[in-house]
């Protein structure tokens, strides 16, 4: 764990929170560079076994110091629009080792990508496969291709994040996604290299993915038999982490059960990890405001925090659990059961409910697991600006986003 607890006061490798808080303000998100690197390292040695290519999903946190360091350690990425692969780019990410997923991919994001090279577009429709043919035709490209297989596999986990089901929009089903590789096949400008799926995410059971896996395998095998071959299979992330008592999915089953199932394959491994190696790396530092005891016994009690739902989302959005603790011992706290709630103008502006801790205004907070899905899903609603970003490394930390300043909020804006 990157966090402990000495004295009261809650320290990030080293680095007191009160001291970054002192430093930055709050809200702030401050990450542990080492958490992020042992995530990546373990999840490598698990694949160990298997040819393999991590490509992390940038959009689980997408802040380019993490995608250099990343890079650096030899991820490729999984992004999901051209804004992505423009900050994959300036990060110093190699195209090689970029695949493109997302059901929307507009003709300025295929050119670009077709331009830089990227390792494979994951195709997610018969419109998409003839959109990118067209325009690696125009383009005068060979564009590498997989097809986004939707296994039709329940991965039980919240319906806004379970995406291999057949009533979600994502991938397409099996008996489709033949007949697109035989089109893509005896295409001119396609160069068909893969397949791939993305049951869901926060999945915590390696079942799951052994179903999907034996799901793609089927289909490579009756590609085979019409002579279309394939370099790599790409079963997604949605690696599941610990955010209440959850049993962390364990990635070494992952690797043992791929190993199994690809051993007398000459296939790749392309697997797509976010929240599993960003998650319980990051949190949100935020400051109490005011305290509102309960006014009647069946009243509740809320602490206003000066983080909101347009910092984080996840409670409002997937009414998601993330641990909040004080960072630091303050006298005359009051121990109660708080609904710690943002100041945004909305019931559903909470962080947590009913939390059982000993609180004090001015008191400063940490919002565990905050690491992905939080400051990429911040908005600047209410004209809040968005929150800066800490990375902390080696003993010491350093704001690697400045807070938005509410001038540069309203700057592109004009009154017609
Ligand atoms: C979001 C996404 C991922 C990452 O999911 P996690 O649950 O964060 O691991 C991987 N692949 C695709 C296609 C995605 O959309």
């Amino acid at each position: 764990m990157p966090f402990e607890r000495r004295e009261g006061s809650l320290y990030v490798d080293g680095v007191a929170l009160t001291d970054i808080a002192k430093s930055v303000g709050t809200p702030a998100y401050v990450y542990s560079w080492a958490s992020i690197r042992q995530r990546f390292e373990e999840l490598d040695a698990a694949l160990a076994d298997s040819n393999h290519q991590i490509c992390y999903a940038v959009k689980a946190c997408s802040s380019m110091t993490i995608l250099a360091r990343l890079a650096e350690l030899g991820a490729g990425f999984d992004i999901v629009s051209g804004g992505e692969l423009e900050r994959v780019l300036a990060a110093g990410g190699t195209p090689g080792a970029i695949v493109f997923s997302g059901v929307g991919k507009s003709v300025e994001e295929i050119d670009l990508a077709l331009k830089v090279g990227i390792r494979c577009f994951n195709v997610e429709s018969a419109s998409e496969l003839r959109r990118i043919e067209e325009r690696a035709a125009i383009l005068s490209r060979r564009a590498p291709i997989s097809i986004r297989v939707n296994p039709n596999v329940d991965p039980k986990t919240h319906p806004y994040i379970a995406t291999g089901l057949k009533t979600v929009k994502f991938g397409v089903p099996a008996e489709v996604a033949l007949e697109l590789y035989r089109e893509a096949h005896a295409a001119e400008h396609l160069d068909v290299v893969g397949i791939d799926c993305h049951i869901g995410s926060q999945i915590n059971d390696v079942a799951p993915f052994a179903e999907a896996l034996d799901a793609l395998l089927a289909l490579v095998d009756q590609l085979d038999n019409e002579k279309i071959s394939l370099r790599h299979i790409d079963i997604g992330g949605g690696f599941g982490v610990t955010y209440q008592n959850e049993a962390r999915l364990d990635t070494r089953a992952i690797g043992t059960m791929a190993k199994e199932r690809l051993a007398s394959r000459a296939l790749d491994l392309i697997v797509e990890p976010g929240r599993s190696l960003v998650a319980d790396a990051g949190i949100l530092l935020t400051r109490v405001e005011y305290l509102k005891p309960r006014i009647a016994e069946d009243a509740k009690s809320f602490a206003v925090v000066d983080a909101a739902m347009n910092d984080l989302i996840r409670p409002a959005l997937y009414q998601a659990f993330h641990d909040i603790q004080p960072a630091e011992q303050v006298d005359d706290s009051v121990r109660d059961s708080w609904d710690i709630v943002g100041p945004v103008c909305e019931s559903g502006d909470f962080l947590g409910h009913g939390r059982v801790l000993a609180l004090a205004e001015g008191q400063l907070l940490a919002i565990f697991s905050a690491g992905a899905y939080g400051f990429v899903q911040s908005s600047n609603y209410n004209t809040r600006p968005r929150a800066c970003e800490v990375i902390v490394d080696d003993g010491s930390f350093a704001v690697m986003r400045p807070r938005e300043s509410i001038a540069e909020m309203l700057r592109s804006e004009v009154i017609v």
